[in-house]
């Protein structure tokens, strides 16, 4: 028997996720589909990691001081692994949040005891948006840092230096293309940068929801958006600095409800409740196995729990009321 090594700190726990082969996407595909389960990190999400690398980056730096405050604006996930983080590490964490995100994540913020403050959500450009927020409140906060996962690139060098080498080793460098979607771009840059140092020949798709404008720009030049997604975590509509230099061979654009038939088919399936980003990387996954064709291996990235997610996807009002297909067992 061979059981995980033993760890001498919580944050140790951050990573070294498990990968594991998905059957129906991969007889989908007519190749292997592996799913990285960053959902088995602490904080239930990939962002744990974010987290970490940024706070060591800013303590490295010298800007974190002890006892400080770092401040955040997230869809939620990269607020909970700060969260916990900041714990671990004696800081304190103000997280600020678009009050449309699921009422499961501002509950768990609450309960691991950051400060949250939720605002409408707005357009980029409004000086509202909750990343302009979050930057405000660092600025007139005390000894306190901003975290800026957007833009700070600690944020993709968890990727390089963490996701990546692990899905290499985790599939014996038998590796034939990478895909996910995007929120801050840390994920897929990172993951991209780092695979295709192990092997150029790897092949990098971006997973687009719809409503998000890289889909576009990855395929003509143009940062351009159609349509919209109830997926949270994702859609991005600008190059942030995290996806400066992401080395994306070829692009897919997700319904979401192409992403829910396969959260919906991994949870009555495979035994895997999920959130709906990881039914958008899994479509994208298939997409990407089909276009690389047989016997190929692929791999994406199973974002975080569904859980998370209660009150929205697994609830058929809130499905219902988006106008999206509802579950037979909610039915
Ligand atoms: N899925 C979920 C559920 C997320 O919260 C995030 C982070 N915003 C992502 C995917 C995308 O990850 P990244 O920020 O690395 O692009």
């Amino acid at each position: 028997m061979t059981a995980p090594k033993a760890l001498s700190g919580t944050l140790d726990l951050i990573g070294n996720t498990p990968l594991v082969l998905l059957k129906g996407p991969s007889e989908a595909a007519g190749c292997e589909i592996w799913g990285k389960c960053e959902f088995a990190n602490p904080g239930a999400s990939v962002k744990d990691r974010a987290a970490l690398w940024i706070v060591r980056d800013a303590e490295a730096r010298g800007e974190l001081q002890p006892g400080g405050t770092i401040v955040e604006g997230t869809a939620g996930n990269t607020g909970i692994g700060m969260a916990l983080v900041a714990n671990a590490l004696g800081y304190k964490t103000i997280i600020v949040m678009p009050e449309t995100q699921s009422r499961e994540k501002m509950d768990t913020l609450r309960a691991l005891g950051a400060e949250l403050v939720t605002v409408p959500a707005a357009p980029y450009k409004n000086p509202g948006h909750f990343v302009h927020t979050s930057r405000r409140l660092a600025e007139e906060a005390p000894n306190a840092i901003w975290a800026n996962q957007f833009d700070n690139v600690a944020n993709r060098r968890a990727h390089v230096e963490s996701t990546a080498p692990e899905i290499w080793a985790q599939m014996d460098g038998r590796i034939d293309g990478f895909t996910c979607a995007v929120g801050t771009g840390g994920t897929l840059a990172g993951v991209g940068l780092g695979l295709k140092g192990f092997d150029e020949k790897i092949c990098i798709a971006l997973t687009d929801p719809h409503g998000a404008a890289l889909y576009e720009y990855y395929a003509n030049g143009e940062l351009k958006s159609e349509g919209n997604s109830v997926a949270e975590g994702i859609g991005q509509g600008r190059i942030t600095a995290n996806l400066e230099g992401a080395p994306v061979d070829t692009q897919f654009r997700i319904s979401d409800e192409e992403g829910l038939e396969w959260v919906g088919r991994l949870l009555k399936e495979e035994g895997l409740c999920l959130g709906l980003s990881s039914g958008i990387n899994v479509a994208g996954a298939v997409a990407l196995g089909r276009q690389l064709g047989k016997g190929s291996r692929v791999a994406t990235i199973l974002c975080d729990t569904g859980f998370r997610y209660l009150s929205t996807l697994y609830n058929a009002e809130w499905l219902k009321a988006k106008g999206l297909p509802v579950f037979d067992w909610l039915r």
